[in-house]
């Protein structure tokens, strides 16, 4: 397997929005999209997508992980940019039609298919500036992507930004590429600047998340994470470790806290990314005002460890799924 996300299956799944509804789904040879000129999307940004894993276990059966949280989460991103919302159960089964031709193609464990619904805008009009893309095309990509831990758990280090957000307040929680587009500058000026990961972006203080992880602190006996709000992407990754943290008798700490008080924290706790991509990623480093502040000691802990495994052993069979987080999909595949 090639980096993550530069290999694909060759299908898609695909729909259209015209004529005020969805057109009938199908999946489909992967091949470029024709697109207007004056599509939306290309001028306004009217996109956004999602990001989940399909795993196969030694049965030989997909199982996709929270299918149904994120499909209602794309449903929130396309209502908030104003593009014609996918019916939940079409995209729901655009997922698992795709999904079903390419079983064989889904590596094992720790491998996984990663899979990423995007929905853009392709009303022809570059007059609609202030006005919602009324036409929409909605696909489903497959890739088939490898372990992130492969090359060993290396620790991360995060520059500390306490000036500029990541976004604005009223897309903070839509998975939308403006974001990213908005954290792409400052992320490489850190890069360059000070030889880190990521930004941990903390507006005016505010310990928030980095350009596409939220953020936990993670002690023997409590996890620390700021509370749901408009300002950052709502991680399904967050929650699962928030509730199997609750599971292992961690006490869920969902609360504010601010740099001053990180920089305190990060004495005895650690400190973790979470995202589909990479589960549970340890942060071994913070740099704030020129200084680089360690984790901890600056290694791997123990408790982050534990948690990221409890989240893959379910991923991948070797536990029962008590929180009913898999969609388990036919052995055959669907005739297409
Ligand atoms: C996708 C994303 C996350 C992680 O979400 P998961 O559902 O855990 O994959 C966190 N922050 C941002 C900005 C994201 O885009």
């Amino acid at each position: 397997m090639g980096q993550f996300g530069t290999e694909f299956c060759d299908h898609i799944a695909i729909a259209r929005y015209e004529n005020d509804a969805w057109q009938a789904p199908s999946v489909e040879p992967l091949k470029p999209l024709a697109l207007h000129p004056a599509a939306h999307v290309f001028h306004y940004a009217s996109t956004c997508f999602e990001g989940f894993k399909a795993y196969r276990w030694d049965d030989g059966r997909a199982r996709i992980f929270r299918l149904h949280d994120h499909v209602a989460r794309m449903q929130k991103s396309a209502a908030s940019l104003r593009l014609p919302v996918p019916d939940a159960d079409m995209l729901a089964r655009m997922v698992m039609d795709l999904v079903a031709h390419h079983v064989d193609d889904i590596p094992l464990p720790p491998s996984s298919l990663y899979l990423r619904p995007t929905l853009i805008g392709t009303l022809e009009n570059i007059g609609a500036a202030a006005a919602p893309s009324t036409e929409a095309t909605l696909f489903v990509l497959a890739s088939p992507v490898g372990d992130y831990f492969a090359g060993g758990a290396a620790t991360l280090k995060l520059l500390v930004e306490d000036q500029r957000a990541r976004t604005t307040e009223q897309l903070g929680s839509t998975k939308t590429g403006g974001n990213y587009a908005a954290a792409l500058g400052p992320t490489l000026e850190a890069k360059e600047k000070y030889g880190v990961d990521q930004v941990l972006f903390c507006p005016n203080g505010d310990v928030q998340e980095t350009g596409a992880a939220n953020f936990l602190l993670i002690s023997d006996h409590e996890i620390i994470t700021k509370p749901l709000d408009s300002t950052f992407l709502h991680g399904m990754t967050r929650d699962s470790v928030l509730k199997l943290g609750a599971d292992l008798g961690y006490k869920i700490n969902e609360r504010e806290f601010s740099v001053t008080e990180l920089l305190e924290l990060v004495k005895t706790h650690e400190a973790a990314l979470s995202g589909t991509a990479a589960c549970l990623a340890p942060v071994g480093t913070l740099v704030y005002n020129g200084k680089e502040i360690k984790v901890r000691d600056g290694n791997p802990g123990p408790n982050t460890e534990k948690l990221r495994k409890a989240l893959q052993d379910i991923q991948y069979g070797l536990v029962p799924d008590r929180h009913g987080w898999l969609t388990v999909l036919d052995a055959v595949p669907v005739a297409i």
